[in-house]
């Protein structure tokens, strides 16, 4: 495959954007090589910039559970442009998204919209404190909540005392806030609660991690985290903005049978265009401005557009009562064909899956947390990820993130998929 019009455009994109992208896991740093420039895209396929076509298994980073371009969400969105596309006051396609999230969700009863994953789990965060009247926070190494100062702050010597910041620019008078704990790691949580009495607000976690390669939490650990939170007073946030609607309609809390106090949302709730949201039961909701005091806004937020899209995603995925167990077996059926590739090769591997969230790490120990994850052999993951593209797949550009499955890919995808990973796995 060639991609020499991508390159070009890449370097055009470098003059004028830090990077050439507006993100940065889309530059390729993680695996070398210039990124692609998509055109289109429509069902499981993308189409780049010089006619190559790949089949999609990041579908960006997770809105697109149906597939791209899928018919009602654009019609929606076609519908709704004409009538103008933002107003700064209130619609009633708003309380529309908001009932129908609600009741898709279980112990949930208020939703506020906001316009990010990232807005979603900074503003939870700041309800949990306003609501406990505490300050500190938990998190878990290798969980990513967005790029808000309090949450970029990463496992080091110091993780199981106050966490030290990951980007110049954050304070340590915000990173000394947040408590790192290790994922599926109970003790860490315990200690940290001991060490810290009558300081900390909430929890937040990924209840699957999709952020370091696919971590499902391990039997009994979100019920302990549960069960800390209720002993302590602190608030358990679950960042569902890459689990909520993927997973099962009800998300992680469904799906695994555990309440949380606030939930996050992003990705598939906005079916595409930039929506997140966080949701939790009255007594907490009713803390926000204008009812409460904790205060939070914007310009945007429960844009009619990105309203009407999300709303229509939700339809979809509401109405369809095989949805998530078709979306499960293809993902399944994913995960066998190329465990027996790997199987058959003589490479150190291991695959995580759950529900349509999977990733293979070039490693045969068992990867549950971050310092598992990282085990993975990257020089490794570089040559399959090149190997793949050749072959039309496209995966994530990172040894640390999740393929989503989405319910666009048929049998003869997958099957096209798994001869590629035959196809690749003896050169690498
Ligand atoms: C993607 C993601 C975010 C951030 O969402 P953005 O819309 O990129 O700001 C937060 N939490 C999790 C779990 C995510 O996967």
């Amino acid at each position: 495959m060639l991609y020499q019009r991508s390159s070009q455009l890449f370097a055009a994109a470098e003059k004028v954007i830090p990077g050439g992208v507006n993100s940065p896991v889309r530059a390729f740093k993680g695996v070398g090589g210039t990124p692609i420039f998509v055109s289109r895209a429509k069902g499981a396929y993308l189409y780049d910039e010089d006619g190559n076509r790949f089949i999609d298994y990041i579908n960006s980073w997770g809105p697109m559970l149906l597939g791209h371009a899928h018919e009602p969400v654009i019609q929606a969105i076609k519908t709704r442009a004409s009538l103008g596309t933002s107003f700064g006051m209130p619609t009633e396609l708003e309380t529309q998204i908001a009932t129908l999230a609600l009741s898709m969700v279980p112990n949930i009863d208020k939703i506020r919209f906001v316009n990010s994953g990232t807005e979603a789990c900074m503003s939870a965060i700041r309800l949990a404190r306003g609501f406990t009247k505490r300050d500190k926070i938990i998190k878990f190494a290798g969980c990513y909540h967005g790029h808000s100062d309090s949450f970029l702050i990463q496992a080091g010597s110091g993780a199981s005392t106050f966490g030290t910041p990951n980007s110049p620019g954050v304070t340590q008078g915000t990173a000394k806030d947040t408590l790192l704990a290790h994922y599926n790691n109970l003790e860490s949580v315990a200690s940290l609660f001991a060490a810290n009495p009558n300081s900390i607000a909430a929890i937040i976690i990924e209840p699957v991690a999709g952020n370091m390669g696919c971590v499902p939490p391990l039997p009994g650990f979100l019920e302990g985290l549960r069960a800390l939170c209720s002993q302590h007073g602190a608030l358990l946030i679950f960042d569902e903005v890459m689990t909520g609607f993927r997973l099962a309609k009800g998300g992680v809390q469904e799906r695994m049978n555990i309440v949380a106090d606030i939930v996050c949302f992003g990705k598939v709730i906005g079916g595409g265009l930039p929506v997140g949201a966080f949701a939790a039961r009255d007594e907490i909701m009713n803390y926000l401005a204008p009812v409460g005091p904790v205060y939070q806004a914007g310009t945007l937020s429960g844009n009619p557009l990105a309203m009407a899209a999300g709303l229509a995603m939700l339809s979809e995925i509401h109405s369809d009562a095989e949805l998530f167990s078709r979306i499960d077996a293809k993902t399944a059926y994913l995960h066998e064909g190329m465990q027996k590739v790997l199987l058959e090769s003589s490479l150190p591997f291991t695959i995580n899956r759950l529900g349509s969230m999977i990733s293979v790490h070039f490693d045969e120990s068992p990867v549950i947390d971050f310092e598992t994850a990282k085990k993975g052999d990257n020089e490794r993951f570089k040559r399959f990820f090149h190997g793949m593209l050749q072959e039309g797949i496209y995966i994530a550009p990172s040894a640390y993130e999740t393929w989503f499955i989405t319910d666009a890919l048929t049998y003869d995808d997958l099957d096209y998929t798994i001869q590629a990973v035959a196809n690749v796995v003896p050169k690498i």
